[in-house]
């Protein structure tokens, strides 16, 4: 859809206002709510074109910037920021339907986007039906005459299951249906859904573009005229627009993110493989394992993973608790995507019929992956799990792990 893609690696380190400035490296700050006009004509002028700086509601030109940015990583047209990433889901989504239209969305979508687009839609007559988006069948069966998009999000975010983007894309397309991915979790680095089809991408800005859990965001990217479109509309009408500062601080978060997402991916990747070897894990949910049942879909149509993953060990909530009470490297938090590990005991439900079951959620951070493993491992004896009471076979395994300097010292003050 674009022209030619750059690098991530290159594009993340050049500006688009290069040679301006004073020469600055990096987009300066316009701290400014509106900008002036030496006349009349001049106003006049600017508020004709959609393009020009005249309200910060509007335009800014350090939100701009990174929009630029964030649409050449996407290999996009045109992208614009929100200030989170429900803002711009929420943006997106109003910008497709009208009262009366239907929309189809994964099931397994990020509960608040679920919410919006199931519940909160209903009372502006827009309708909404869940499919298993690992099954292409399953959403073509719930499409009806009147569906306007189909919500995809891929992978999800807590079993990590894809939806085939490129066949998606083609069956919504062929019956003029737009299609939205959330992309959050693969990043711009590892995923481009516009190659694939998908008319539009979101991303939580706040997880690993950001990448130090100090700011939060969104973007919508996509053609430039579904984002003209969606400027002139959702983004100035509802106002959740992106502040300038936050775009300087996501735009700093921005620079590192190619070379932050390898190291998410070797830690995802240890991090996987060492949850699997392990007697008492029944599932690990992760498509960088070889054993993902979308294994291959996953690397056909992403160039990598991210490292937010998760697992099940059997159906004692408590017992998960304890485990997840005793981790030191990982803290107790939602989100993901930061410089720091973070865990997250959750139920979810899946299959047919609907099974609810504990999972632990980990986001595996930029520290060593084998002291996040030592971690887990003694976060796994501590709570008691590999024991010969152990429902499933205790072959000693779980001792033999990378687990170096694993050993909980007990009443340590954990200081955080
Ligand atoms: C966090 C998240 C969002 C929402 O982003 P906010 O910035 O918190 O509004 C959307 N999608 C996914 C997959 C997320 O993890």
């Amino acid at each position: 859809m674009s022209g030619r893609l750059r690098d991530s690696h290159t594009i993340v380190a050049h500006d688009a206002y290069d040679g301006k400035h004073y020469g600055a490296v990096h987009t300066p700050i316009y701290d400014t709510s509106l900008f002036a006009f030496p006349t009349v004509a001049d106003m006049d002028r600017a508020d004709g074109d959609a393009g020009s700086f005249v309200y910060s509601r509007g335009n800014n030109p350090t939100v701009r910037a990174l929009e630029a940015r964030l649409a050449e990583l996407e290999g996009g047209e045109d992208a614009r920021c929100f200030a989170t990433g429900m803002g711009a889901i929420s943006a997106a989504v109003l910008a497709s339907v009208r009262a009366g239209d239907h929309i189809v969305c994964v099931d397994q979508a990020y509960g608040p986007a679920r919410r919006f687009i199931g519940d909160y839609l209903r009372r502006f007559g827009i309708e909404a039906d869940f499919a298993d988006g690992a099954d292409l069948a399953s959403i073509e069966a719930a499409y009806r005459p009147n569906t306007k998009l189909l919500y995809l999000e891929s992978p999800t975010s807590l079993f990590f299951e894809l939806q085939d983007l490129r066949a998606c894309a083609a069956s919504a397309r062929a019956r003029g249906i737009r299609t939205i991915v959330d992309n959050t979790w693969a990043s711009p680095i590892f995923q481009r859904p516009l190659e694939l089809g998908v008319d539009l991408v979101v991303h939580s800005l706040t997880k690993y573009v950001g990448g130090h859990s100090d700011a939060l965001g969104g973007v919508v990217v996509g053609s430039a005229a579904a984002i003209a479109e969606l400027s002139r509309q959702e983004l100035v009408l509802l106002g959740a627009v992106m502040l300038p500062q936050t775009a300087a601080l996501l735009h700093r978060g921005l620079r590192t993110l190619p070379l932050r997402m390898e190291r998410h991916q070797a830690g995802g990747l240890a991090v996987a493989a060492y949850l699997e070897s392990l007697p008492f894990v029944d599932r690990v949910h992760f498509p960088g394992l070889a054993a993902h049942p979308q294994h291959g879909l996953a690397r056909a149509q992403m160039r990598g993973f991210g490292g937010l993953l998760s697992f099940e060990a059997g159906a004692d909530r408590e017992r998960l608790a304890r485990f997840v009470d005793v981790l030191r490297c990982f803290r107790i938090g939602f989100s993901w995507g930061g410089y720091e590990s973070l865990v997250s005991l959750q139920e979810g439900g899946r299959g047919t019929p609907r099974r609810r079951v504990p999972v632990v959620r980990l986001h595996v951070g930029l520290e060593s992956p084998d002291d996040l493993i030592g971690d887990l491992a003694q976060a796994f004896r501590a709570a008691g799990f590999g024991r010969a009471s152990d429902s499933r076979a205790d072959d000693g395994r779980v001792d033999d792990d990378r687990a170096n300097g694993g050993d909980r010292q007990e009443g340590e003050e954990e200081g955080e």
